[in-house]
């Protein structure tokens, strides 16, 4: 199978799943995508297609759309799309081979069970019997929050303000004052010390035995989304060690890549179309317990790609509200860039004086807190605040260096509408014209100019040229027409190098099948973008009529075409003017011949298409 097709293989919870191709199309033909999602929403039939209000994001007026015949939905106002194991994998938070399992359970496909080698059997085996030594340490520490020994700990969470509920539902526990509570409780269940070493619950000593890592603490267990247990956060109940203590990062526990609160949080995080990220365990139990459920908190590191990644699961809209100190500030400023390059939007709040979310709660502010949490401002502008607060724009030198700092980042956002506000308002902060901006924003930064060309493919990337797209909407919708398409020859000028990739992969199953279903083509994309871009696609098949098929057809050829003979004439114009400088005759005639060729297939092209 071709690269782009091997997407049926997703990666579940670190255990891979393999589920034959059979099985898939079993349940697709069994399946009917209206009575599945008929289960989780009511439909309404609206023309060929039904109707509802979209269940991934807010809205007033319908906007999430089926279509019977093609089995794919779409929100044309959230974007996300897809077939029924689209629909299953973002309604339960499921990777696709668990949504096919689901799918095939419920509709009665055996799915037969792959034979797993010796290596991949010890792997999984081992990796059983760790989430079972964190969920026998987890349910140690929570038992003992309860018992005479835990008076001290449960003292401390009542002064906190942390109510019963809040404790269970996030499983806090307490550790003994002592170097082998744990230790004796493990050796006791006849569990293997190394491996809770392999976790860090348990600490090697140098003349041989085991220690307990927490000790004296209260316990906060960190989950997955299944609700297993990947480590332990601690705080320290004394006044005479490290207040904070984690779980070493091990085959379990990626701090980067886990959020506390999440398995709570998530339900709530949907619900609203919003998550809230704080910084510190307290904070996090402090918000759930005032009912800012949607809350999750950073392992007390600043925000990383892979926690954006998980959050996005569950909505694109965040509130950061990190403490007000220096370093709160700073961590919030570097989640900026990443929030810009995944496309989402994030909002700041910014708390007074030196609180953080708890002290600021726990102080009486309930409700000053939601206002302000309706009042956050987006992250660019707090970033712009920051940075001009600190400048001195009373100086050129200073203007100039506070631009090179902020433009990088206006180039990053991947709306134009959004961008171009950013530059009217710092034209109007700075007292510059906006040309002067733009200007510099254009103008390489020193020295940087391959940065700049990397920065630039970037942003073409995320803009699918028109002309280009209507090619693919009428390969999917007129297949008839592909062998036409393909002996144009036109798809290797296509300047989008996604679009092109869909394009060769539609012709392809088009070849080999001789027909294109679409919800077969949207299990081949694993890429969430091109998947919502086809389901869309799909509802727009009212686009082309089909009288002017062949006169769209011929413009969009002579448009892609004309575009990729000015793509290759600026390369070498470019190239020309290198070569000038360096002063190459000899490449330079033979530039100059190929800039000829390239001027005459221009007069051709002209020509061809002038009927
Ligand atoms: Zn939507």
């Amino acid at each position: 199978m071709q690269a782009y097709m091997m997407v049926n293989l997703r990666r579940g919870n670190g255990l891979e799943e393999y589920i034959p191709d059979k099985v898939i199309a079993e349940v697709r033909s069994r399946a009917d995508i209206v009575e599945l999602i008929s289960e989780y929403l009511p439909l309404k039939k609206a023309g060929r297609n039904y109707r509802a209000l979209c269940p991934f994001h807010p809205e007033k007026t319908p906007s999430f759309m089926v279509n019977s015949a093609k089995q794919v939905f779409h929100c044309f106002g959230c974007g996300i799309g897809g077939d029924i194991f689209g629909f299953v994998m973002k309604s339960e938070n499921l990777s696709f081979p668990e949504a096919v399992r689901v799918l095939a359970n419920k509709l009665g496909v055996p799915i037969p069970r792959r034979s797993i080698s010796p290596s991949e059997r010890r792997e999984t085996d081992r990796k059983e019997e760790l989430y079972k030594v964190n969920q026998m340490a987890m349910e140690y520490y929570h038992d003992l929050l309860f018992r005479r020994e835990g008076t001290g700990a449960r003292e401390y969470l009542r002064k906190r303000g942390i109510g019963q509920a809040v404790i269970e539902e996030h499983r806090l526990g307490y550790a003994l004052d002592s170097w082998n509570g744990l230790v004796n409780h493990l050796l006791k269940k006849k569990v293997s010390l190394k491996v809770a070493g392999e976790l860090g619950l348990v600490i090697a000593k140098k003349t041989g035995g085991w220690y307990d890592h927490f000790r004296g603490r209260i316990i906060f267990p960190i989950f997955d989304l299944a609700g297993k247990v990947l480590g332990f956060g601690g705080r320290a109940l004394g006044e005479n060690s490290t207040k904070y203590l984690n779980s070493p990062e091990s085959a379990l526990f990626n701090k980067g890549q886990s959020l506390y609160g999440l398995h709570v949080a998530k339900a709530f995080i949907r619900e609203k179309g919003l998550a809230l990220i704080v910084e510190g365990y307290m904070d996090l139990l402090t918000l759930h317990q005032f009912g800012f459920k949607h809350t999750v908190a950073t392992l007390g590191t600043a925000l990383t790609e892979g926690q954006i990644r998980l959050l996005k699961r569950f909505s694109e809209h965040f509130i950061t509200c990190f403490d007000s100190d220096e370093s709160g500030i700073a961590a919030t400023i570097r989640a900026l860039p990443l929030s810009l390059d995944a496309g989402i939007s994030c909002n700041v709040v910014r708390l007074p004086g030196e609180h953080d979310p708890d002290s600021f709660l726990q102080g009486g502010h309930r409700d000053e807190f939601q206002e302000m949490l309706s009042r956050a401002i987006p992250i660019f502008d707090f970033f712009i605040d920051e940075l001009l607060s600190k400048s001195d724009l009373g100086s050129a030198d200073g203007k100039a260096r506070a631009i090179d700092e902020i433009l990088p980042m206006v180039a990053r956002i991947q709306n134009r509408i959004v961008r171009e506000s950013y530059v009217k308002k710092l034209s109007e902060r700075l007292g510059l014209r906006e040309e002067v901006i733009l200007d510099t924003m254009r103008r390489p930064p020193r020295g940087e100019e391959k940065r700049r060309e990397e920065l630039k493919q970037v942003i073409q990337k995320k803009m699918f040229p028109k002309t280009e797209e209507a090619i693919l909407q009428i390969m999917l919708h007129f297949s008839h027409l592909i062998p036409q398409i393909a002996e144009d020859g036109v798809l290797d000028d296509f300047e989008n190098q996604k679009l092109k990739m869909i394009a060769k992969a539609l012709k392809e199953i088009y070849f080999q099948k001789g027909a294109l279903v679409i919800s077969d083509i949207l299990t081949s994309f694993e890429d969430g973008e091109l998947r919502s871009k086809i389901s869309e696609w799909a509802f727009l098949d009212g686009s082309f009529e089909e009288a002017f098929l062949e006169k769209t057809l011929r413009d969009c050829f002579r448009k892609i075409k004309m575009g990729k003979l000015k793509r290759d004439e600026e390369a070498l114009l470019r190239r020309i003017r290198e070569v000038e400088k360096e002063d190459r005759q000899d490449l330079l005639g033979e530039l100059l011949v190929k800039r000829q060729h390239l001027l005459a297939r221009e007069r051709d092209l002209i020509e061809m298409y002038k009927r």
